[in-house]
């Protein structure tokens, strides 16, 4: 029995014989070509022939998962027709090198550049590359590329990576889960999984080496390992685990189209937190009454300039409209501090989480900010969009910010296009000078959504990012309850509504606390929604009022954890 670690990508526990998909790898050999005409021809006919297997798995995904999955093979027919890649090649015919080493040259350079990009969506460009230049050597090379559609019995899947091609393939009654070498949380095949539901980690950098074509493989998608080759003991042991894992599941599954209501009748909303609008549809599925915190930097990261009005209104109206007339809160740019990027130079900082980042930025760059207001004001009659700025330290900074967006509403509404009349514009409440002045706040506002990322971060000094201070991450340190609750009662005083969409809005010892502080949202990810709805399901807010005083009244934060753990012990 071996154990093999990596990235839980997509929870749930797979036990299954492994089935490897081997790399083609094609050796390619330079060779010296007489003929150049003939190498030219070569080269097309293998990218027509690419070129005609892309559109039909394109179909084939667009039947199996949807228009915005299957949109990655017009990306593919895009790299596949790429005049630069494709002409680079060529030219490597014309100097007297054979196709395919022409084209692994040329292929090369792009993959080079697209991995030396330090950010995550553009890293995976190169997988894009990597998909479409296999598929050219193999009719290159008249070599079949391993074809995960024939697979016809229950298998978990063992690959280097999975290529978007290959993972649109799958044969989802058959696929149990998958295992691989390398890929992040935000890889396609990672995005697919959790679409898919089936358990899944990747970047386990070992899986190829370690794992044998139908070795009995454990996959748990929740703890990021596998286990290869267990014993009768620990598969028996799994078994188990994976029945209490369906029943969860299946029990849970009963809340998605239910409200968010206590057991004494209280209503809140469970919203889900998303970074594109593929999101969307994951978050609908988890029974999201709306979106809390849509962090739109990621539209502008992973390429090499800012993203056009109407291609940010096309995203947002994507969102919006998905979301039909549920709300959904979308934060103007937060960048700056861990988000850089690349086509945007900044000044080097010695502190930049303390530095020019967020609405900071936008307001130092408010040309940047404007094309987003515009594009998020033009999307905004899709249905039921909230606006909210990122990281407000004092009332000035939001006016500025609300008078920018109000301005380029008029200048809309000047040229003729219409723009919802009733949109909420609000703030994150993630700095500590906001918190302690929230009611002057609460004047002006028409919500908050409070971060708790940013607001432990900052109140208790210490990095997020910083291993060595994790220990200070404290959601249930009293000076951090006190001012959440601070908050809470300041925009209800204004009678204003307030949200969180930081990760102790979806915790489960926080969320007793806060409901009985009379938190109105909880944003949080998309798979958290249903088991919190359920939890919220059990309890009375009443009761919960009562004990709020007790627990704001420990004096560390292990002690409040200890007080409601105990509590929940005794409800049940
Ligand atoms: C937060 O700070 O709590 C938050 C939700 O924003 P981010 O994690 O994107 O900084
Ligand atoms: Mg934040």
């Amino acid at each position: 029995m071996r154990k093999i670690t990596g990235i839980a990508v997509s929870s749930g526990i797979a036990i299954a014989k492994a089935h490897r998909l081997e790399n083609v790898s094609h050796t390619i050999e330079k060779k010296q070509i007489d003929d150049i005409e003939l190498e030219i021809t070569r080269l097309d006919t293998a990218i027509a022939q690419s070129s005609e297997d892309l559109e039909k798995i394109k179909e084939q995904a667009k039947k199996d998962f949807g228009d915005d999955e299957a949109a990655i093979f017009e990306a593919h027919l895009l790299v596949l027709n790429d005049p630069e890649m494709i002409d680079a090649a060529k030219e490597g015919i014309r100097s007297g090198n054979n196709a395919e080493w022409a084209l692994q040259e040329s292929a090369l350079v792009f993959i080079n550049m697209f991995e030396s990009m330090d950010n995550e969506y553009m890293k995976e460009r190169a997988v894009d590359v990597r998909d479409v230049t296999q598929r050219i050597q193999s009719h290159l090379l008249g070599v079949a590329l391993s074809d995960p559609s024939l697979i016809d019995e229950q298998v978990v899947i063992i690959a280097e990576d999975l290529t978007p091609s290959a993972t649109a393939q799958l044969n989802r009654n058959y696929v149990q889960g998958f295992v691989t070498d390398i890929g992040g949380r935000t890889s396609h095949s990672a995005i697919l999984a959790r679409i898919l539901e089936i358990p899944a980690i990747v970047g386990t950098k070992t899986a190829m080496t370690d794992i044998a074509h139908g070795e009995f493989v454990i996959i748990d998608g929740q703890e990021g390992v596998a286990i290869v080759d267990p014993t009768k003991e620990v598969i028996a042991e799994y078994e188990t685990k994976k029945k209490h894992y369906e029943q969860e599941k299946e029990l849970l599954k009963k809340f998605v189209n239910e409200p968010t209501i206590s057991a004494d009748g209280h209503q809140v909303e469970l919203a889900a937190n998303i970074g594109t609008p593929d999101d969307v549809e994951v978050a609908l599925n988890n029974g999201a009454e709306g979106v809390g915190l849509f962090r739109t930097e990621f539209l502008y990261m992973g390429r090499d300039s800012f993203p056009t009005e109407e291609e940010q209104y096309e995203s947002y109206k994507s969102v919006i409209k998905g979301m039909g007339d549920k709300p959904t809160v979308v934060r103007t740019l937060d960048i700056g501090g861990d988000k850089e990027l690349s086509y945007l130079t900044l000044p080097t900082e010695m502190n930049p989480f303390l530095g020019l980042r967020a609405i900071r930025l936008c307001l130092e760059m408010p040309d940047m900010f404007r094309t987003q207001l515009r594009a998020l004001l033009r999307a905004s009659v899709h249905g039921n969009l909230k606006i909210m700025f990122p990281m407000i330290a004092t009332l000035d900074e939001f006016r500025d910010a609300k008078k920018i967006l109000i301005e380029e509403k008029d200048k809309l509404v000047a040229e003729g296009t219409t723009v919802s009349d009733n949109l909420e514009v609000g703030m994150m409440l993630e700095i500590p000078s906001a918190a302690i002045i929230a009611d002057l706040f609460a004047k002006e506002v028409d919500f908050f959504s409070i971060g708790t990322n940013d607001l432990i971060q900052y109140t208790m000094a210490a990095d997020r990012m910083n291993e060595s201070v994790s220990y200070l991450y404290q959601p249930y340190n009293p000076a951090i309850l006190r001012l959440i609750k601070n908050v809470i009662d300041a925009a209800h005083n204004e009678g204003k509504w307030v949200g969180m969409c930081g990760e102790v809005a979806g915790d489960a010892t926080a969320i007793p606390i806060l409901l009985a502080m009379g938190l109105d949202e909880f944003s949080m990810s998309s798979a958290s929604i249903l088991e919190a709805r359920s939890q919220i399901h059990n309890y009375s807010k009443k009761e919960l009022e009562q004990q709020l005083d007790h627990i704001l009244s420990r004096s560390t934060s292990a002690e409040v954890e200890e007080f409601v753990n105990n509590y929940k012990k005794e409800m049940k």
